[in-house]
């Protein structure tokens, strides 16, 4: 695993103001259910690691008829709270049917969003795949049966890896996210397709879904 340094979230704005921090290859981490395994397999190789964790809401609240879950509620949290239970029991379904307790006790919503996906193309360095730049898509011709049958494009055919987000779609869930420029309450599948979560910047702060 490369070298990394990791700098609390609240650390971040001081930081600036003494380097440069556009040359650093930074990543925010959560859980780290998902990062530390590609940080380990050397497909994520971020040279600062960004604790968010004490920056974001760990709550689950209903604010104006609308159920608002932040971004660093647990997945396990998620399965045993009232609200959801009551409100949104979809919610809980789906959490209960993705990976394992101990997995789910880390893994932060957030992070359940911007999960990178389980194609095995992209988890080999030896195969190509374009979400490793420069290269070309091994699952088109190649082992493709757990890959998308609609909803793909040219460039890559692989599903998304949530649970969650099925039923977080199903349920018209919309995503509040910031960075430096933009803050933004987008609705969750724009924001699964849309190239901008890929930038390392984008924050997710919480999700919101109406009550019916
Ligand atoms: C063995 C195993 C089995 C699994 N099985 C399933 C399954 O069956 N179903 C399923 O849905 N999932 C499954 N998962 C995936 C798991 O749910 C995700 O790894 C987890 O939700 C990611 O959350 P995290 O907080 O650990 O994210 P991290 O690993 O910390 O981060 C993941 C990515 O999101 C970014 N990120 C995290 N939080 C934010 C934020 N608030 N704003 C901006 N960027 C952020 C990070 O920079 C990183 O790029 C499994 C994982 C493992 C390891
Ligand atoms: S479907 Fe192709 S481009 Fe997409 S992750 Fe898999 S190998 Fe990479």
């Amino acid at each position: 695993m490369q070298h990394h340094e990791t700098i609390q979230f609240y650390k971040i704005k001081k930081r600036c103001t003494n380097r440069k921090r556009k040359k650093e290859n930074a990543q925010f981490i959560a859980g780290g259910t998902n990062l530390v395994d590609l940080m380990k397999k050397n497909i994520a190789t971020p040279d600062a690691l960004i604790d968010i964790t004490s920056a974001l809401s760990d709550k689950i609240e209903i604010k104006n008829n609308s159920t608002h879950i932040g971004a660093m509620v647990r997945n396990s949290a998620i399965a045993t709270n009232e609200i959801i239970l009551a409100k949104n029991p979809l919610l809980v379904k789906a959490v209960l049917a993705g990976a394992s307790p101990q997995i789910r006790n880390m893994a932060s919503t957030g992070g359940n969003l911007l999960q990178r996906t389980r194609c095995p193309y992209f988890y080999d360095i030896t195969t190509p795949c374009k979400r490793k730049p420069g290269s070309g898509c091994s699952a088109l011709n190649g082992h493709n049966r757990m890959n998308a049958i609609i909803g793909y494009s040219e460039q890559c055919v692989a599903v998304h890896p949530s649970d969650l987000c099925v039923a977080l779609a199903a349920l018209n869930a919309r995503v509040y996210i910031s960075d430096k420029k933009i803050n933004l309450l987008s609705s969750l599948k724009t924001f699964t397709v849309c190239q901008v979560i890929h930038h390392n910047w984008i924050i997710i702060y919480l999700l919101m879904l109406s009550l019916h």
